[in-house]
């Protein structure tokens, strides 16, 4: 039997991802374009048409798995774009327009998800959640074995829980999400506001390590802030395990000690030390692109997401 290879997409608010991934998850060629959503989505389009065009030009794939925010799994658009300038763009259609193979869609967090139960920290693992600490935090969840979609695939975006009544702008428009506090992009910010530049966050991620007072204390607190929507998170769903993933989780374990303080801290007395928590061993940098593979895999299999 030919070996079956998978073209994992991952689009991004600010860069667009593709590999050609093996059964076993290995990426075997990658690459990546500048999304510009501000450009238009037939824009998009092309630049997509040729990067696949360039990446399976040695490749036979068998299935294409796509991760996109704000997809929405039943009409097959990514409607209102926080991050991405598209009101309504009709992803699904035009994609199945350009490849000859089956191609499987989903939500980003929720890609994540399906590439941690099938590559990751999650196998074997049936009630979980990932958390995906990137430009704003994403979540997907398992629950009894099952993806966690809601009624359009887009259920479970908690970082868009309230942690601070009236608090920071969130990216959505509204005040006080989780997002503002504990992503990257938050870091970022209060580091600049801090010291008056910018970092580059593996800036940040070293400088956390080697102890940078004024930089301790600003990861400390989007960690702390990360830990009580952990506990939201958990009050709900009772996971057995919450999975740190994406480049937030390249800060390391002396982080994720300071979101476990802070999770135990402010979870419900009867479910604490009920939930392990685990940075992913999948890399930040490849992550959402094996898990939109997992997801064409587990679709070649024929299991319903
Ligand atoms: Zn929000």
């Amino acid at each position: 039997m030919k070996k079956k290879l998978i073209l994992g997409i991952d689009i991004g608010a600010t860069n667009t991802k593709l590999g050609i991934v093996s059964q076993k998850g290995e990426i075997l060629e990658s690459s990546s374009f500048k999304t510009e959503s501000k450009k238009g989505f037939d824009f998009f389009l092309q630049n997509l048409k040729s990067a696949c065009a360039k990446l399976t030009l040695n490749y036979s794939v068998s299935a294409v798995g796509v991760g996109a925010p704000d997809y929405n799994v039943v009409s097959g658009n990514i409607e209102n774009g926080t991050n991405l300038a598209w009101k309504c763009a009709p992803l699904r259609g035009e994609l199945e327009k350009i490849f000859d193979c089956p191609v499987y869609l989903h939500n980003d967090a929720n890609i994540a998800a399906v590439g941690e139960k099938k590559f990751g920290a999650a196998q074997g693992v049936d009630d979980f959640i990932v958390v995906t600490i990137g430009t704003g935090i994403g979540t997907g969840a398992f629950v009894q074995g099952r993806l966690l979609t809601g009624k359009s695939g887009m259920a479970c975006e908690a970082g868009h829980l309230v942690v601070e009544v009236d608090g920071r702008p969130c990216g959505c428009g509204a005040k006080g999400h989780l997002e503002a506090y504990a992503s990257v992009t938050a870091i970022k910010e209060s580091v600049r506001k801090t010291l008056g530049y910018d970092l580059f966050f593996s800036e940040i991620i070293n400088r956390y390590q080697a102890d940078d007072g004024p930089i301790e204390a600003i990861v400390k607190s989007a960690a702390q802030f990360l830990g009580v929507g952990l506990a939201q998170m958990q009050s709900i769903l009772l996971p057995e395990l919450i999975i740190l993933a994406g480049g937030g989780s390249n800060l390391g374990l002396k982080y994720k000690k300071e979101v476990e303080r802070a999770f135990m801290s402010a979870a419900f007395k009867p479910f604490q030390n009920k939930t392990q928590l685990k940075l992913s061993e999948i890399s930040a940098k490849h992550g959402a692109i094996i898990g939109a593979a997992a997801l064409g895999l587990e679709g070649l299999g024929s299991i319903d997401y």
